[in-house]
């Protein structure tokens, strides 16, 4: 190929920064306040990345409403994560809570007040007091927008640190040198069709989640999996993609999500038989059971006969007894989506709502500076050099098996914070870029020339949806061998598939097809990796459930599983038990 760096316009940056969602915008912003150089790339305009429809709250023990402490919430964090997170890393993020919630209040975030101004929490899954005893409000919320005000309040901070934003701009690849440092990516302009080279001193990934590689689910249609693809492309391992959560509650049909706020504000779950069946699975924490529990138990519900509906195959979400006020004031966006995606008014009617695909638990290892972990001559610990990954796209691991609701808003704040610091200690203005290698930009030139060499072939939409429908099929709520492994072997399959897609429009300007064939390449990654790390890991655990293997293996199976794209591999590694200064959390038996 020819030389790269005399053909490709570049610009060099201190830190670039893939995705502006909460984690990248929070990075940024510590990272331009210090003075640094730095560009934010993002798909679509800052405001609009997934961050912008979370509900529901940002977890921390600010003790608002009832005695709270960051000891509870690291114990409830453990056992949430079903013993597979890393105590170092939870311990760091609860410690923390408090002050990310108090720095979003000064920045200007509009939370909800209590009468004495201080910010109003409300309950939510799998959080308690004292160990389990009873549920403690700790969710912090700005009505059901809270990812809402985070994210505006976030972009006009960064407005005034003067972050520069590269808006509709996609990141393509990294840059690797010879020794395997990180030195940049190289992106596409979505308008013109242009590539560039950005040189990075840190290249920080916060590309979110990657929910559109399953039929149903609440993600945005933009959470492809860019940075997982980017990172497997690049040789890099993703750590637990087995563990993709449930939300108990989307909109049956529509998977649009309502907030587990609604239960937290009181809102049951009812089958058929107008039963509120969670009190028979979780005695204690009912309906605020974690969330793989409670899908769970819904889908245990309808597996035997006692669904909702003519085909029986959802349950239902009830409120209408909070009252129109509380409804209007809390929950107001939820009443709108109800209206809209279900046809119920939940002022006077229960909402239909099925278990849906929500969140990853895995993704990019990381540790808790944000830096990219990937074992190498056996040292687990091993970082990359110049590449970091922070939020959904990264795997840190917080959420271990099963995340609880509000900790990853909490994540975004936390990790992007803390990147943030570590980089700016690094004193980049004072270090110069490294060499770029000469084949900087040939692997997503070669990608680009063969979407745009073909004449014929599939249609992406077709392979995508393939990719969608198997994933769904095999790799649900309920999981077993067999069907695994027909999973595995179809998502081989349309793997292959992907490579003789043919894109119809030859333009380069606004071509959003050729988008959406580079947006497979990374699909497909994370399927492969979901699937094959799923069909390996025979126990249940957190929200992987295994039919036939329905119990959990501590002895075998308190690791991290580490997928390779090349070769398909996986490698395991061991789960950090010790947290940064109080004892460990041993595994014991989940009950609520
Ligand atoms: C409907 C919904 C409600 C939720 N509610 C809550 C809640 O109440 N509490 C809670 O804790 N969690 C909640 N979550 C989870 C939480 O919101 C997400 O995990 C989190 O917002 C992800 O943030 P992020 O910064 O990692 O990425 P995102 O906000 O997803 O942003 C990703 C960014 O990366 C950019 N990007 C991606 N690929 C590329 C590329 N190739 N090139 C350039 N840019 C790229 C995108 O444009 C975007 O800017 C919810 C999630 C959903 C879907």
């Amino acid at each position: 190929m020819a030389d790269i760096k005399s053909n490709l316009p570049r610009r060099r940056y201190d830190a670039v920064i893939v995705g502006a969602g909460g984690s990248g915008m929070r990075c940024s912003l510590q990272l331009a306040e210090a003075g640094l150089n730095v560009a934010v790339l993002s798909k679509v305009f800052p405001t609009r990345s997934h961050t912008v429809a979370a509900q529901g709250g940002i977890g921390a023990s600010l003790g608002n409403m009832s005695e709270d402490n960051w000891y509870w919430h690291m114990f409830d964090t453990v056992k949430g994560s079903d013993y597979l997170g890393d105590q170092d890393a939870i311990e760091f993020m609860c410690r923390q809570a408090p002050n990310v919630v108090y720095e979003l209040e000064h920045f200007g975030m509009p939370f909800d007040r209590n009468a004495d101004g201080t910010i109003y929490q409300r309950p939510f899954g799998g959080h308690t007091a004292n160990f389990g005893e009873k549920p403690v409000q700790r969710a912090c919320a700005a009505a059901d927008r809270t990812g809402h005000a985070l994210l505006h309040t976030l972009y006009q901070r960064n407005v005034r640190a003067r972050t520069q934003f590269f808006v509709e701009w996609m990141a393509l690849d990294l840059v690797r040198d010879q020794a395997g440092d990180v030195v940049g990516v190289v992106a596409l302009e979505m308008e013109t069709g242009d590539v560039m080279i950005l040189e990075a001193k840190a290249t920080i990934f916060a590309t979110g989640g990657a929910g559109r590689i399953w039929a149903a689910s609440t993600n945005a249609f933009i959470n492809t999996g860019d940075g997982m693809g980017m990172a497997a492309r690049a040789g890099i391992p993703l750590e637990d993609m087995e563990f993709w959560q449930f939300h108990p509650t989307g909109v049956a049909g529509a998977g649009v999500l309502i907030t587990e706020g609604v239960r937290g504000e009181g809102g049951i779950l009812l089958n058929d038989k107008g039963e509120r069946f969670m009190e028979r699975y979780a005695p204690t924490l009912k309906d605020l059971a974690p969330r793989d529990f409670v899908s769970r138990s819904m889908d245990q519900e309808i597996k035997e006969g006692r669904g909702c509906g003519p085909n029986k195959d959802h349950v239902l979400l009830k409120l209408d007894h909070l009252g129109a006020d509380t409804i209007l004031k809390r929950l107001p966006s939820i009443r709108e989506i109800a209206l809209k995606f279900a046809n119920v008014d939940p002022i006077k009617e229960p909402i239909p709502v099925v278990p849906t695909i929500h969140y990853q638990m895995g993704g990019i290892p990381t540790n808790y500076h944000g830096q990219v972990v990937a074992p190498k001559n056996g040292n687990h610990a091993e970082v990359i050099n110049g590449l970091y990954a922070i939020g959904e796209c990264a795997c840190v691991s917080v959420h271990g098996a099963n995340r609880l609701g509000t900790n990853s808003l909490l994540d975004l704040l936390v990790f992007g914070r803390s990147a943030g610091d570590f980089i700016v200690k690094q004193n980049l203005k004072d270090q110069a870029h490294k060499d770029l290698p000469a084949d900087a930009a040939d692997l997503p030139l070669s990608r680009l020339a063969r979407i745009d060499g073909s004449s014929s072939g599939e249609r992406v939409q077709d392979v995508a949806n393939d990719i969608r429908k198997d994933m769904q099929a095999h790799c649900g709520v309920f999981r077993k061998q067999e069907l695994l492994e027909a999973g595995v072997k179809k998502i081989l399959e349309h793997d292959k598939r992907r490579l003789n897609v043919h894109v119809k429009d030859k333009s380069k300007v606004f071509n959003t097809a050729r988008i959406e064939a580079l947006e497979l390449d990374n699909l497909i990654e994370t399927a492969k990796a979901t699937i094959i790390s799923a069909e390996a890991r025979q126990e249940s655990r957190g929200a992987h459930a295994r039919d036939d293997y329905p119990e959990r293996d501590d002895a075998k199976w308190i690791r991290h599983s580490l997928f390779y794209s090349e070769g398909n591999r996986l490698d395991y590694k061991p789960v950090t038990m010790k947290p940064l200064t109080v004892e460990t959390f041993q595994p014991k038996k989940r009950t609520f």
